[in-house]
């Protein structure tokens, strides 16, 4: 007689937060389907419900309240995980019926709060859970995250005492897992962490073995590994210590994404002292300008700070002026903003909220000009573009310029038969401030 499977619990998931806290869902996701559990897709068919709260910033602690309120009231049974979970007294004092409070990456403890609420059913035959795990990213892209925690200690930021020191994966374990992520259909993977360019420094740059080739745990190893498996690579959260010159040749070479994610943040060197970050950053336009020797179609994207105690307008106006000389592709510019606990709070010269909003139109307006510019002369360029969605319209992909959620795309109208995931050729047409236009090529793949 067949084997009836039993009935599985359904867990409803809230993720919020920045990709790194979207790994952290994957992973408890990944353990719930290999134990039998099934993702419920609203509160209501669930057994109980993991919120992965974010606590970086005071309106994204607001998000995590709010969504556990929710949760609370729409289901009732409540797990609580994530950044904000690591202050376990303000979640109780606002939602005292939540089931169980954790921090971030406490995979154990959540799987303990779920079997908890919700039993496990007992058959390692159900619902196996493909060897790669589960993906809440579409299929053709991934996020691959190489280390939690941070060793810096940038006095805006609550990271490392929510997260701790940097604790990276080894790199066989890294690139087995690109490795399958790959065989399963990735087309692109987004390496992230804290501080990507420190990776392996707490593991002193141990060695081990990956297709019978020796690799260091370390940046330039990370690089070279992954740009053997054919996949497009793009590194995020890149600080631009001096061995970051390393992965540029393998840039100019199409090995890599000629692509980096460098968080400035600022280029006074008064304010970037009292933000107290990582790397040398007076010589940043020199390294720039270096970089796009050796690999001229590199592009950069980065984000800011403006309103940070202290900054004055001379500040300001030394800010506006690299950003114009070190043409960044692509920005995004935060309102200083004190989150609880940060070290910053206590600096003298806090910027009124006036000011904040004039600098940060200042700010945009600026880029909005260099960003127009740069993607004007993207125009009669060859390139391939990486389809993430497609209507009745057209298609909309990307570039290797545009990382998923937080750059531009490229808009295909018409081409309606194309798939997510597919890689095609294009010619550039047409752009705007953010976005470019293109026609597919005739002879473009698929
Ligand atoms: S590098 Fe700075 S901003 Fe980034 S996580 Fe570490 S301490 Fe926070």
């Amino acid at each position: 007689m067949a084997k009836t499977a039993p009935i599985a619990p359904k867990i409803g998931i809230v993720s919020l937060g920045c990709p790194k806290a979207l790994v952290d869902s994957e992973r408890i996701i990944t353990r719930l389907r290999a134990e039998g559990y099934e993702i419920a897709p609203d509160y209501k068919g669930a057994d109980a419900v993991l919120v992965n709260t974010c606590g970086f910033l005071d309106s994204a602690r607001a998000e995590s309240l709010d969504a556990i309120g929710e949760a609370i009231s729409k289901n009732g049974r409540v797990i609580v995980t994530g950044c904000l979970g690591a202050e376990e007294d303000v979640i109780r004092k606002t939602h005292p019926k939540v089931l169980s409070v954790t921090g971030p990456h406490q995979y154990e403890a959540v799987m303990e709060a779920v079997h908890e609420a919700a039993p496990a059913p007992h058959d390692p035959l159900f619902d196996l859970v493909p060897p790669q795990g589960v993906k809440l990213t579409p299929r053709h892209y991934a996020y691959l995250k190489i280390s939690e925690g941070c060793n810096n200690t940038c006095s805006f930021c609550i990271i490392p005492s929510m997260r701790g020191k940097l604790k990276s994966r080894r790199i066989d374990a890294v690139l087995r897992e690109a490795e399958k992520l790959v065989e399963a259909g990735v087309k692109e993977i987004l390496v992230i962490s804290q501080d990507t360019s420190a990776y392996g420094l707490d593991l002193k740059y141990a060695p081990y073995k990956w297709r019978d080739a020796d690799y260091e745990t370390r940046f330039f190893d990370l690089a070279r590994g992954l740009s053997s498996l054919g996949a497009w690579t793009r590194l995020h959260y890149v600080y631009p210590y001096p061995h970051v010159d390393d992965v540029i040749p393998l840039m100019a070479e199409g090995r890599l994404l000629p692509y980096l994610d460098i968080p400035f943040q600022h280029a006074s060197p008064k304010v970037l002292k009292a933000m107290r970050r990582p790397a040398h950053q007076e010589r940043t336009l020199e390294q720039i300008r270096r970089w796009r020797t050796i690999a001229p179609d590199l592009v950069l994207r980065s984000t800011f700070i403006v309103g940070f105690p202290g900054e004055t307008e001379e500040d300001f106006a030394l800010l506006l002026d690299w950003l114009k000389e070190a043409r960044l592709n692509r920005v995004g510019c935060f309102k200083f903003e004190p989150v609880k606990g940060a070290s910053a709070n206590a600096l003298a010269g806090a910027v009124a909220d006036a000011v904040k909003e004039e600098r940060y139109h200042r700010f945009m307006e600026a880029q909005q000009a260099t960003s127009e510019d740069i993607l004007r002369g993207w125009i009669g360029r060859d390139v391939d573009v990486l389809i993430d969605e497609v209507d009745e319209d057209g298609a909309i992909g990307r570039s290797y310029a545009d990382a998923p959620e937080i750059d531009g795309a490229v808009i295909l109208e018409g081409e309606t038969d194309l798939a997510p995931g597919d890689m095609v050729r294009a010619r550039i047409t047409g752009s705007d401030e953010y976005d470019l236009w293109g026609e597919r090529l005739a002879n473009g793949r698929p």
